[in-house]
């Protein structure tokens, strides 16, 4: 079973590795969804498998590096991709939420990716 909690943020990037007059290059913002997502068995007592505040709490460091914040400057999203910010997200919060199962960032409306530690 999983459970999942969505964040948004708002951030600014530029793509270096782009060819030469692709949009991308230029600088430009989104409004990010991240959802988290976490799987294990509901507690016999709790009947959940982690508190949401807790999921919350886990992200909330990451999260405030990047809300408001130009993502080239981050160590480790140079190149900022949303590849890239799901495995960074992945990276940073997995030692901390073990039980963390995917990290599904959407870049627009309709595009994204999901990564699941591989
Ligand atoms: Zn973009």
């Amino acid at each position: 079973m999983d459970i999942f909690k969505v964040f948004t943020l708002e951030a600014a990037h530029r793509l270096p590795n782009v060819p030469p007059g692709h949009k991308c290059a230029r600088l430009h913002g989104h409004s990010f969804r991240v959802e988290l997502r976490v799987s294990g068995e509901p507690g016999a007592d709790t009947g959940w498998i982690m508190d949401f505040s807790d999921l919350k709490a886990a992200f909330q460091p990451l999260y405030d590096q990047l809300d408001h914040h130009y993502l080239n400057d981050i160590p480790g999203l140079e190149n900022p991709t949303s590849e890239r910010l799901a495995m960074w997200i992945w990276e940073r919060l997995k030692p901390s939420l073990p039980l963390l199962s995917e990290v599904v960032v959407h870049e627009t409306c309709t595009s994204g990716c999901s990564y699941r530690g591989s």
